[in-house]
């Protein structure tokens, strides 16, 4: 899948944001809602979930709360846009694992780096491939 963009609102980034320092120094996760349009998606509602790993350098999101999300986009005919988790001690970039999972769920994976301040996005198509983070 091409994806020229991903656009995150000023708010979202917020909610973001704050549910990476909550988490620090644990990675934080959430599951983005979204509309894709002409290969860019904008982001519609944010789903925060648990790191049930409590990792710094790992998450897993509980089947559970995977559920509850597939079924609240489909009630609300969003899509399961993209993936966030936070890398709160290195840089917004995939690790080895990270690719590991994005080589199996092809969503762009959107990465906030604590240290850096930084959103950066990514989605495995061969190889990863960089997708612009807009902010609104
Ligand atoms: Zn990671």
């Amino acid at each position: 899948m091409t994806v020229k963009s991903i656009v995150l609102s000023k708010n979202q980034i917020d909610i973001l944001k704050q549910h990476s320092e909550k988490n620090s120094p644990n990675e934080a996760c959430a599951i983005l809602f979204g509309k894709t349009d002409d290969s860019s998606i904008t982001v519609k509602e944010v789903f925060l979930t648990k790191n049930i790993e409590n990792s710094p350098v790992n998450f897993t999101m509980s089947p559970e709360e995977l559920i509850l999300a597939y079924s609240k986009a489909e009630r609300e005919k969003l899509d399961v846009s993209a993936i966030f988790h936070s890398h709160p001690g290195s840089v917004a970039y995939p690790s080895s694992t990270d690719k590991k999972y994005m080589e199996i769920n092809p969503v762009p994976w959107v990465i906030f780096s604590n240290i850096h301040d930084e959103f950066r996005a990514y989605i495995y198509d061969l190889d990863l491939v960089p997708v612009p983070v807009k902010i609104l």
